[in-house]
């Protein structure tokens, strides 16, 4: 079941240069940095409430990252809902036909399981399913 949004995730081409926009402008916190290896980015955490804003920089020019930024510029790149069962979820949604881009969860930021759906199948919004591992 899908509980809440977790998090948006934005694309940046650099966390250094965007960082202070969110802690002075907004005034959020910065929670904690994380590099998520596998995928090729470096990440920062603000809480706005419950919600989470994770901005996304590529550490490599073949990150997903790096493409999206290539393509679009910075911006929203996804949206995450925290779900209580990430592997029923993704089951479900591959039943219904949306198209998967993990077909397992991997270990993504934040010590949390993450897999994605494909923007095709979802109106254009690439969606991050997230679990926390407790
Ligand atoms: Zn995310």
């Amino acid at each position: 079941m899908i509980t809440r949004i977790d998090h948006l995730g934005i694309a940046v081409r650099s966390i250094d240069e965007a960082i202070p926009y969110y802690e002075a402008v907004l005034g959020l916190k910065c929670e904690g940095r994380e590099e998520v290896e596998s995928q090729k980015v470096k990440t920062a955490f603000f809480a706005a409430g419950e919600v989470h804003i994770e901005l996304l920089e590529p550490t490599s020019d073949d990150s997903p990252i790096a493409k999206f930024l290539e393509k679009n510029g910075p911006g929203i790149h996804h949206i995450a809902f925290a779900t209580d069962d990430i592997v029923g979820q993704l089951g479900q949604a591959k039943e219904q036909g949306t198209r998967l881009i993990h077909e397992v969860p991997f270990e993504g930021a934040g010590d949390k399981l993450v897999a994605f759906l494909h923007p095709k199948s979802t109106f254009g919004v690439l969606t991050e399913f997230c679990q926390s591992k407790h």
